[in-house]
């Protein structure tokens, strides 16, 4: 670590010594984030309780040429949080108040530490819903969110974490503290700057406040597994949903070897007796149970029929809601059980995915037969997710990296739907972003963080 004690006077001085953490042994668990970036213990992690806090703590990194790496939740798949030599960790742990929740307008006003799945209960407690949903929910912060752009299983839905996101307050580097923080929905007053920090993960300045848009609590949830026979029948399948059910709120592709993979992991019975190329496990919100399941069952009713579908579960009870769901949740003992991995979340255009997916799917069995290659995804919104390993050659993880990545730019998607750039993309994001759009990132980089001590090297 770099740090003078000339920093640490100056940062003491501001914050008060509580807010400060100098013993490794206690952070160990900040070490890294889940992906494959190598971990490092910091020696000194800054825990502001306050925004005006966090802007202080940037200023004196600023003033001090210090580098600094924002933490979340730790949950990220790129290592944007992961710290690196010389790095100190701003947590934003004790910023998590949910500050307000305006039941009339339908907005929160919380603080970047605030766990997801904790605003969800709240919220849920006064009638409302944050509709944001995915897998880390149990740790990841809505600060991270906002950072990362997260998508999750009802983008289709109610979209991106930017669709709901209606104003952000920003600590700078240079110590000022932007207030973005207006709650109105319509604002046509020149450059939105809040959007230059949603999906920055953390280059531009660091997200302390959001103001966030809610919905209507559903009062109900249906869930369904469907058995395909090929992708094109899922396209098919996801279209005619859409037409038919108004209150379609997730539709999630697994190919059979993901399936296969969660059952095995999960301990989960496979759901249907034969297994199928690919599955889809669909979801509905609505208002009236009944009136949901029978749309549900008539809409899959006529898929079956017109054999879009070879089989068909309709849940009947919250019980089976969930234990439909497990099918899609194991992704996390995935992680854990295919170490050394690489993780995707690429976007690929919906008309050309299948033929993505065949090519991709050859190439690595061929290459690597012994290793698993799962493919899923969120098919409404073109995010493909592949999840490979185990590597136990680094060479190798990076070569599959480098073909995945090569192939995307060729079909005309993204590296990233989802997770963002981090280190672990960033030798890959000229497959995703021209010339012009890179050196225009670093001008705005330059100008919001002239001296570079924030989430420094990460995306660029
Ligand atoms: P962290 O990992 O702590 O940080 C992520 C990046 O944001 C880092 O660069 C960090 O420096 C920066 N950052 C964090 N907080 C702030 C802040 N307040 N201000 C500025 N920068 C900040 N992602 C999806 O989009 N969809 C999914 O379906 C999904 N499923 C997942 C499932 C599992 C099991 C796991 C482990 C991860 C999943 N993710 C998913 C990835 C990850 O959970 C999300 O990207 C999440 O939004 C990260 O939040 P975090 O608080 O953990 O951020
Ligand atoms: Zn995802």
């Amino acid at each position: 670590m770099s740090s003078t004690t000339a920093f640490l006077e100056a940062l003491e001085k501001e914050l008060g010594s509580d807010a400060l953490s100098r013993d490794p042994a206690a952070h160990t668990a900040l070490a890294g984030d889940w992906s494959e970036a190598p971990h490092l213990t910091p020696e000194l992690v800054i825990k502001p309780r306050t925004p005006a806090q966090v802007a202080a703590a940037l200023r004196c990194c600023a003033e001090h040429g210090q580098a600094v790496v924002i933490q979340g939740g730790l949950t990220g798949l790129t290592g944007g949080a992961t710290p690196q030599p010389g790095e100190v960790v701003l947590s934003l742990s004790r910023l998590d108040a949910i500050e307000e929740i305006d039941t009339v307008g339908g907005t929160a006003v919380v603080q970047a530490g605030v766990v997801l799945e904790n605003l969800q209960r709240e919220v849920e407690s006064h009638d409302w819903s944050f509709p944001l949903d995915l897998g880390a929910r149990g740790s990841c912060q809505v600060g991270g969110n906002a950072a990362t752009n997260a998508g999750g299983n009802r983008v289709i839905r109610y979209g991106t974490m930017r669709q709901l996101v209606l104003g952000l307050e920003v600590a700078l580097p240079d110590g000022r503290l932007l207030d973005l923080m207006g709650a109105i929905t319509k604002n046509t007053t020149g450059v939105d700057l809040k959007h230059l920090f949603i999906g920055a993960e953390g280059t531009l300045g660091v997200i302390t406040r959001l103001v966030l848009k809610l919905s209507p609590r559903p009062l109900t949830s249906t869930a369904a597994l469907c058995a395909l026979p090929t992708f094109a029948h899922a396209t098919r399948l996801v279209r005619d949903l859409r037409r038919a059910l108004p209150g379609l709120s997730a539709f999630e592709l697994m190919w059979d070897d993901f399936m296969q993979a969660s059952c095995k992991v999960g301990k989960l019975r496979p759901a249907f007796d034969q297994s199928a190329a690919v599955y889809a496990l669909i979801e509905t919100q609505g208002v009236d149970d009944a009136h949901d399941r029978e749309q549900l069952e008539t809409a899959l009713g006529q898929a079956l029929e017109d054999g879009v579908v070879d089989d068909v579960i309709v849940a009947q009870s919250l019980e089976d809601n969930q234990r439909l769901w497990a099918y899609r949740e194991t992704v996390a003992e995935l992680l854990a059980a295919l170490k050394p991995f690489a993780a995707f979340d690429i976007a690929i255009p919906v008309a050309r995915m299948d033929e993505f997916v065949q090519q991709m799917n050859e190439q690595l069995q061929q290459r690597y037969p012994q290793t698993n290659h799962l493919f899923f995804g969120h098919l409404g919104d073109d995010n493909l997710h592949l999840l490979t390993g185990p590597y136990a050659d680094p060479t190798e993880l990076h070569h599959v990296e480098a073909s995945v990545y090569a192939a995307t730019e060729e079909y005309r998607g993204s590296i990233s739907a989802e997770h963002g750039v981090g280190v672990v993309k960033k030798p890959f994001l000229h497959h995703s972003r021209t010339a012009d759009e890179l050196a225009i990132m670093k001008q705005l980089k330059d100008l919001f963080d002239p001296k570079g001590v924030l989430n420094r090297g990460r995306i660029l």
